[in-house]
Parts: C-alpha cells; structure tokens; sequence
C-alpha cells in the first residue's frame, strides 16, 4: 500500500475540517441479500478519508476528475465507504474482514455499533475471514482495549498474506508502510494460536471458496460464497473503488502495493463477473457494496442493487 504516513495524517486532519459524521442505527444493515440458505448483509463501519493526491498519484488529474464528475463525487478528499459482510449459514456467523476499529480514522470503527443494530453480540461470531491486513479490514479484531473484539471466533487468512505480514523484515523494509506493518503484525500476535491458513482453490467453510487476488497487497484473497445454483465474489479490495478502477481498470491506484499486478487481477475479475453475471461485494464500493458488473467495451460499470 502507497500509503505514506504523511498522507493518512493528512487525511485525518482533513477530516476534521468536514461535517461531522453523523452515526445512527438506520445506517447499520446498509444492503442484504439472500442467497438459498445465505443470508448475507453488508454492515459500515464508516468511511475512509483519503486525498485525492494518494490514491491517484501518477494519474492525470483533469482525467481522473471527469471519471469523478460523472459519477457525481464532488471536489475534496474522497471519502469511501467501508462495507464488512456479515454472512449467516448453518448456524454460522461469519465475518469478511473487521473494519478499523477505533485506533485508524475518526470517521471508520463503527462496526461494532453495526453489530449491535442488526442484533448480533460480538461472542456470537463464530468466523473472522480476512481477506488482507490493511487496518481498515484487520485494526477492527480488537476492541477499545486491545482484546480480541470476538472471543469465541476462529480466524481464517491466506497462507501468503499471513506469511508476508508476519514476516518482521516486512517492517524492517516497508519505508512509508511501517506503521501499517507493525500495527498488522501486533494483531496477528494475538490471532496466532486461533488462526487457520488457507490457499487458492481451498473451499474453508461450506459454500466458501478463496480466490487468490494477489496485486492489492501480496496475498489478497476474494471469496466465492455459492449456493445450488447463485455465487457472489466478495472481492475485498481487488475492485477498491467504483469509479476510476472500473472506468480505467488498468490505472494504477495508489492504494495498491503492486499497481501492475492489481491492474491484471482487476481486470481479471471485472471480465469474469461481467461474463458470468456473478454479483459483487465491494469493501468499498457504494451503497452497501452489492451490486452487479457491467462490461461497456473496455471499461465497465458497477451496478449497486444497495
Ligand atoms: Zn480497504
């Protein structure tokens, strides 16, 4: 991740001059879906704040704007949402990704107050599925006191992701990312004796397959949830916005470790949901994140069902 300290400060000092984000219960259970069995919602943990500067750096910005002016986002930082997927099958509560928690951004770490909305206890999570340890998706597993938010949950990652950040040189090598690096580790302490690896192709729960979706960081995983005859990709950070990423796929974005390699699973995975009508969960995407793709020669469109 591109992200340099100065940025994410910047970020936050620009979010303070914004209206203050208000948070109320209505806004928790932002989308649902049924699929068989699956019940699936996306629940906010708020927003991100990021400037403009870090995530398209290296693009043209009068052609960035146009794609942003379409798609109605105003001048400023852009502020994209946070959607973590709840998914209740067989008796299962699952969890794709945590949020921030509280130590991130002002206006992220609302999850738990999500939680509480849609009527789930943290001790009832039974799985905490990650899909890579940005703090915005691995801050969020611990609690204002730095224990583990879900204590009766076990944790599932990708074998790569878990191996990169758990690795001390990370750190050591990680320049502007340090911070990011440490605090991903200092979680993963915690999760070690709880924590089952996983590879590509592994299905690691019923209905639950990992797609390997490197590029976004080393080991970024998207799921495959499927029942009898319908699937939904949630896809983590693979697609991180609905503009630009989806207009552009093949633009570098500055919140991608390794831009060239996140442009060819983006692609990869905007070719293969359009084809094949699967919908999308976007941990960033608008109005809950649910939605389908839609190809328009060689860009496509995020169509939200939120
Ligand atoms: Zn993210």
């Amino acid at each position: 991740m591109n992200v340099k300290r100065r940025d994410v400060i910047a970020g936050l000092s620009a979010s303070l001059v914004l209206p203050s984000y208000s948070w109320a219960g209505a806004e928790a259970a932002v989308s649902s879906l049924t699929l068989g069995e699956m019940q699936l919602q996306t629940l906010s943990d708020g927003h991100l704040t990021l400037p403009r500067s870090m995530l398209f750096a290296g693009l043209e910005p009068e052609a960035v704007d146009q794609i942003l002016q379409a798609q109605g986002i105003a001048a400023g930082p852009m502020q994209p949402p946070i959607n973590v997927t709840l998914m209740r099958h067989q008796g299962r509560v699952v969890l794709f990704d945590t949020g921030s928690g509280p130590a991130f951004q002002a206006t992220a770490g609302r999850l738990s107050a999500a939680l509480d909305a849609v009527g789930v206890a943290p001790d009832e999570v039974s799985h905490v599925v990650f899909t890579h340890c940005h703090p915005d998706h691995l801050w969020g597993v611990l609690d204002d006191f730095d224990d583990p938010l879900f204590p009766n949950a076990d944790y599932l990652m990708g074998q790569v992701e878990w191996d990169y950040w758990f690795d001390p040189d990370t750190a050591a090598i990680s320049g502007d990312r340090a911070s990011m690096a440490v605090g991903a580790r200092r979680r993963m302490e915690m999760l070690e004796d709880r924590i089952a690896l996983f590879r590509d192709g592994e299905e690691i729960l019923p209905g639950v397959a990992a797609h390997a979706t490197f590029g976004h960081t080393p080991g970024h995983m998207s799921f495959e949830l499927r029942t009898a005859n319908e699937s939904v990709m949630v896809g983590g950070d693979a697609i991180g916005n609905h503009h630009v990423s989806f207009a552009e796929p093949g633009w570098p974005i500055g919140t991608d470790q390794d831009a060239e390699a996140a442009a060819k699973t983006r692609i990869r995975l905007l070719d293969m949901l359009s084809h094949g009508h699967m919908r999308l969960i976007g941990y960033h995407l608008p109005q809950g994140g649910i939605g389908r793709v839609e190809r328009q020669g060689d860009s496509f469109r995020f169509v939200s069902e939120g």
